[in-house]
């Protein structure tokens, strides 16, 4: 499907009582959604890592029992990632685990660095070789090398914060510590969760619910905490050095609906999305649909404000891997139909608005349009809930050339013709501050308004 793609999610846990493998075996399950095509753990047993990792999704990899009871450890960090074009492949599966000078590191890390091919260069002049293609090894050598004129890992951990520019969430396992770490603009979420003796850190809340912990609060942008023999502290001394810049499509489509940021679902703020869409961009219909799965929340919002019928619109087919999903141009319109089906009886005769999360390359949605007459509806109005998608990101997601953007050199009327709609309307770019609560402070939407902050 024609969705922008998230790089990672990450996952640590302190746990005195011990089987942390399992417990990160069920968070990366949950946090499923950020990344399919590898994971893995690392676990950290008497100051030794252990890590196991590989191509494919959690339950495929993780796939014998043995291979958690191996995991023995007091400590772990896990990792599942999407690889953008030409980096995929099993070397840059993470947790990334590196032996140096002080011992052993285990990094897992969520984003993009701006300046990875400056700091490779200047690391390369200095005998650096390089096992990966991803940027996750140039944070391990910055902090390797940190390290080394550094009382602790967590001191080491701060003065790379100010080498590193641009997105990052990190968990990293020491041999003694376990910290985590967000960069000073917070473009990718972190929370802290705990149960009974153990800490948790995760990408999303969603996490904390899988392994039954409590969630406790976000790391603040620029906020390292450190465990430390079952006892958390924090360093603050980068908080407030940046403007805050969450990235507002963790709220469009990045994260799944159940997670919490600042005390409001993503569910929530989707409804709220949807129902912006109906007050801007009302039209005389039948039904509302979403397409699934994260254009539903909009859908029913949308619904709800403007007083029309909410309707399944489409039945998903569960049962269809990734990788069944790439297909070539030509055979794109049989790959939407494999994973979506219109149901007649909810939209054959009447005059639908369909409402889907955002538009990205445009590949699909001409199919799902089409797909929708050919079912027996009269009319197809299409309601996107975030504004045109205009420019790449350079944070870690998949889209990095404006030419791959249907939006980025259309009008609003082309793109209705291109997908055949009756009629089209996006969410506008001053709506986004309603979608996040105001205790965030500021967030990221450079993707639609090319105000990039770093
Ligand atoms: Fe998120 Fe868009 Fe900013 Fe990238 S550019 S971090 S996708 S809001």
């Amino acid at each position: 499907m024609d969705k922008l793609k998230e790089e990672c999610g990450i996952f640590g846990v302190y746990d005195p009582g011990g089987n942390v493998a399992n417990i990160v075996f069920h968070a990366l399950v949950a946090l499923q959604h950020r990344g399919q095509e590898s994971c893995g753990i690392a676990v950290n047993r008497d100051k030794e890592v252990y890590c196991y990792k590989g191509m494919g999704l959690v339950t495929d990899v993780f796939n014998d029992k043995k291979i958690l009871d191996n995991l023995e450890g007091t400590m772990a960090v896990g990792h599942v990632r999407y690889s953008s074009e030409g980096t995929q492949s099993p070397e840059n599966a993470q947790p990334l685990v590196l032996h140096y000078i002080k011992g052993n590191l285990a990094i897992a890390h969520n984003g993009g660095i701006r300046n990875t091919a400056e700091l490779k260069k200047e690391y390369e002049r200095t005998g650096a070789i390089y096992q990966t293609t991803s940027d996750t090894e140039i944070v391990a050598y910055t902090i390797a090398r940190q390290r080394i004129d550094s009382p602790s890992i967590q001191e080491a951990v701060s003065k790379s914060m100010n080498i590193l520019k641009g997105a990052y969430s990190l968990v990293i396992m020491s041999p003694q510590k376990l910290i985590a770490a967000r960069d000073m603009w917070g473009f990718r979420p972190l929370c802290i969760g705990k149960k009974g003796d153990a800490y948790m850190f995760a990408s999303e809340s969603c996490a904390l619910d899988g392994v039954g912990a409590d969630y406790i609060r976000e790391l603040e942008p620029g906020e390292i905490v450190v465990i430390e023999k079952g006892k958390m502290t924090t360093m603050k001394e980068h908080v407030g050095k940046a403007p805050t810049s969450f990235c507002i499509f963790e709220h469009i489509y990045f994260s799944r609906p159940d997670s919490v940021f600042n005390g409001r679902t993503v569910y929530e703020s989707r409804k709220l999305a949807g129902a912006i869409l109906a007050q801007d961009h009302p039209v005389d219909a039948d039904v509302v649909i979403g397409v699934p799965d994260s254009g539903v929340p909009a859908a029913v919002g949308y619904a709800k404000k403007s007083g029309m019928e909410y309707a399944d619109g489409f039945i998903k087919s569960r049962y269809i891997g990734r990788t069944f999903i790439q297909p070539e141009k030509a055979d794109r319109e049989w790959a939407v139909r494999m994973k979506l089906n219109p149901l007649r009886s909810n939209v054959a005769g009447k005059r639908v608005v369909v409402v889907d999360d955002s538009l990205v390359r445009g590949t699909t949605f001409a199919y799902i349009v089409k797909m929708l007459r050919d079912a027996g509806a009269v009319e197809v109005h299409v309601r996107i809930a975030s504004p045109p998608f205009l420019w790449p990101c350079y944070y870690g997601t998949d889209v990095t050339s404006g030419k791959q953007l249907i939006a980025h050199s259309r009008t609003i009327e082309e793109i209705k013709k291109l997908i055949a709609a009756d009629s089209l309307g996006y969410l506008g770019l001053e709506r986004l501050k309603d979608l996040v609560p105001s205790e965030m402070g500021g967030f990221c939407d450079a993707c639609f308004s090319g105000s990039f902050p770093v």
